[in-house]
């Protein structure tokens, strides 16, 4: 029976999600849902990321979190609509939560939406959003062995950024081998080698998000 309400739950969810997408490429925004580990560096990323955008490229954030509005704060002080989900503890977002947000942000005014999901791996995964593009984030201190040991956000991410490289050095993480991981699970996933602090990789990183686009 409980496989049975994971499978109605799974549904229902995907109904919604593809309502949001619907509803997205009617306003011709894009969504990109960004999954990784707590501490990865999400919100550094898409702080990067709004700072090195051409002035053309229209951006809004849905901050997905636990209880915090802290991630949210840090993005409104670009001058960017950001919302605000907080999960209350659940461990991903899920399509109702981004349908409630999608209310609450002027999608004429926005080109390309980035939701960051809550700091997970795991479940994120299996959970559709409506986005059209997701992306794994995954630092260099976390260790190699992560897209072998979570295989199924990197086999369904159109990209991965590998983040904090100017860390590299300080780690054991092996970079060919998670580049080599990554592939074998998804061989057309894009890996971006970045670092938010020292802007490492950040064109490539902005120059894809602009091929989106068009
Ligand atoms: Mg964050
Ligand atoms: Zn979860």
């Amino acid at each position: 029976m409980k496989i049975v309400l994971a499978e109605k739950l799974t549904a229902h969810n995907d109904e919604i999600a593809r309502s949001n997408r619907q509803h997205l490429d009617s306003a011709h925004v894009l969504a990109l849902n960004f999954i990784g580990s707590p501490g990865t560096g999400k919100t550094s990323l898409l702080e990067r990321t709004l700072h090195t955008r051409s002035p053309h490229q229209r951006m809004g954030v849905i901050e997905g979190d636990l209880f915090t509005a802290r991630d949210a704060e840090r993005i409104a002080s670009h001058g960017i609509p950001v919302v605000q989900i907080n999960t209350r503890g659940a461990c991903h977002l899920d399509a109702a939560m981004v349908s409630r947000a999608l209310s609450g942000i002027d999608l004429a005014t926005v080109d390309l939406l980035l939701i960051e999901n809550v700091g997970n791996l795991v479940c994120p995964a299996g959970c559709d959003l409506g986005e059209h593009v997701r992306v794994t984030v995954l630092s260099v201190t976390e260790g190699s062995d992560k897209p072998a040991k979570y295989p199924l956000v990197f086999c369904r991410s159109d990209a991965v950024v590998l983040t904090k490289l100017d860390l590299l050095d300080h780690t054991d993480f092996d970079l060919d081998a998670a580049v080599h991981d990554i592939h074998a699970l998804n061989p057309d996933c894009e890996v971006f080698l970045t670092s938010a602090r020292t802007g490492q990789g950040m064109e490539r990183w902005s120059q894809w998000l602009s091929g989106l686009l068009r």
